[in-house]
């Protein structure tokens, strides 16, 4: 049996599970079919079958989830950080026992790679590890004494939170928000995206086994303009923390606007790489193609605009496109594919329509360029490369979010840093230079949240995570995070020696 058939029976074997029954939502502690009557389909990336059926969250679910959290907030916040350490440590072990399943299922939902995806659950693990070693002092505030008062900061826990998280790497994700909001002392609703619900329910089931108390998560299935509206709206939660596109960002702000809701928002990019003469070029190549072919293009993070010195932009070009052409597109779970399906036709549909947009456009399709015709019905693109393409073209200033790079020529730095600039977005921008000053220059004058020098992106959790512009507002990792998920108090203590003001005396 070859690694795929192997992968293929255990898939197959976990899905029984979701094909017995609607997946209903989890609210307080368990199951709850909820009370809506309308099913999605959730389709597969691999052949547009139907993998199984999700209950469309309506508005007593919602009220049932987000009433389940403010239930639960008293409990939990009063434990103490050691406390909520212990258990999210349990939380952590019982995601390792369970990495296989859970990547394979993500897999088999999203149509992410193996490769990239049997990694995802250990870094969810992480995730949890990190922020319960960090709950202890979470609360810690800030000293501030004055002459005749003592002034002091404490944080706690801001209430009960909404989640609401995309498609592309839905397990991974979660765990970022989630974990911190739970070390803190927050409840969570969770809405994950209708296009990948599955791995979702699993981490709920996992943190209740792990002895996370009913209420303290809850999941809502639905749609973002239904169930993740309402939940954005619900007066019992006191903050949303989103991870979905820019113009969905906005409506989140909108929506939480009369209620008066925190909102911390990850959003989309068109980050560049920016790849100067005299870098070094093995280095260089092995990040350009590694940041957009990885993870299906689908990834926030990726380097989707490559900027690139005229003096060496044929050269390089060639070699990015030799690369391009030898990726290995294929089924999910075969450990050998390096490009699986995209998440749904509708995505298909939209980043097929960047291969005519570009044509139009003018720029040249130097590899792929449209669908892979022999794994029909599966929603395979070829990777693809578009070169001699300029900043202004709709191909450079728009989230395609698929293996799809924008190649682009530019002259001297002060050229890389305008065009590095010119686009709504602000998320990440990756230098190439052995040049230590010019490095520098850039790093300081691009307008995004994280710059990586000479580096792919490389994850660093204490270090702040977020974007600028229309790629977001706030910050995770770390105490960034905890930030967001608490509330800052002043306390201030008289020594008894100042004067009081006498009224009415
Ligand atoms: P999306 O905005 O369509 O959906 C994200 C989530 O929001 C889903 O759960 C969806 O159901 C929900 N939603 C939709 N409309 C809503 C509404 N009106 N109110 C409340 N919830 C609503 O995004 P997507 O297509 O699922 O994900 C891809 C996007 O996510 C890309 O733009 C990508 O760059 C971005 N992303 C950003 C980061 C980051 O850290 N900055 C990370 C991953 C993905």
């Amino acid at each position: 049996m070859s690694a795929l058939e192997s992968n293929l029976a255990k898939a197959a074997a976990l899905f029984t599970r979701f094909r017995a029954q609607p997946l209903g939502h989890f609210i307080a502690g368990r199951a709850d079919r909820g009370s809506s009557r309308d099913l999605l389909d959730n389709l597969s990336p691999v052949d547009g079958q139907r993998l199984n059926q999700v209950v469309s969250g309506n508005e007593q679910d919602v009220h049932a989830a987000a009433t389940a959290a403010e239930a639960a907030l008293p409990a939990w916040r009063a434990l103490t950080g050691e406390q909520r350490r212990a258990v999210l440590h349990k939380v952590a072990d019982a995601i390792e026992a369970r990495r296989e399943e859970i990547a394979l299922v993500e897999c088999m939902d999203t149509g992410q790679a193996l490769r990239f995806m049997s990694g995802a659950a250990l870094r969810g693990a992480e995730n949890f590890r990190f922020f319960a070693d960090r709950a202890p002092q979470a609360c810690n505030g800030l000293a501030l004494p004055a002459a005749e008062h003592m002034n002091y900061t404490v944080r706690q826990a801001i209430g009960p939170v909404a989640v609401i998280t995309p498609w592309n790497t839905p397990f991974m994700l979660s765990t970022w928000k989630i974990a911190p909001a739970l070390a803190a002392g927050c409840t969570v609703v969770h809405k994950p995206a209708e296009w990948s619900p599955l791995t979702a329910t699993m981490l709920a089931e996992i943190m209740t086994e792990a002895g996370v108390p009913p209420g303290v998560v809850n999941v809502v299935n639905g749609v973002g303009e239904r169930a993740g509206k309402l939940l954005t709206e619900h007066p019992a939660i006191r903050a949303t923390a989103f991870i979905g596109e820019s113009k969905t960002g906005s409506l989140i702000m909108s929506q939480g606007a009369p209620t008066l809701k925190r909102v911390h928002l990850e959003l989309g990019g068109k980050n560049p790489v920016i790849v100067f003469e005299d870098a070094d070029l093995e280095r260089a190549l092995d990040a350009v193609v590694f940041m957009i072919y990885s993870l299906n293009g689908e990834r926030c993070t990726s380097s989707s605009r490559l900027l690139v010195q005229r003096s060496i932009y044929d050269r390089f070009i060639e070699r990015v496109a030799e690369r391009v052409a030898k990726l290995k597109v294929g089924h999910p779970l075969d450990p050998a594919t390096e490009i699986g399906p995209l998440i749904h036709a509708r995505h298909l549909d939209k980043v097929l329509s960047y291969f005519r947009i570009a044509r139009e456009d003018g720029a040249e399709i130097k590899v792929g360029g449209d669908r892979v015709a022999a794994l029909k019905p599966g929603l395979y693109v070829q990777p693809t490369l578009f070169s001699h393409a300029s900043n202004t073209m709709r191909v450079a200033r728009e989230e395609i979010f698929g293996p799809v790079l924008t190649a682009i020529a530019f002259d001297d730095e002060a050229e890389a840093l305008k065009m590095t600039n010119d686009t709504p977005y602000g998320l990440t921008a990756y230098v190439w230079t052995s040049d230590t000053g010019r490095a520098l220059r850039m790093a300081h004058g691009v307008e995004a949240g994280m710059v990586w020098v000479n580096s792919e992106n490389n994850r660093h959790l204490p270090s702040p995570f977020g974007g600028m512009k229309a790629s977001g507002i706030g910050r995770d990792g770390g105490d960034y995070s905890f930030d967001f998920y608490m509330e800052t108090k002043n306390i201030c203590l008289a020594f008894g020696t100042h004067r009081v003001p006498r009224l009415g005396a």
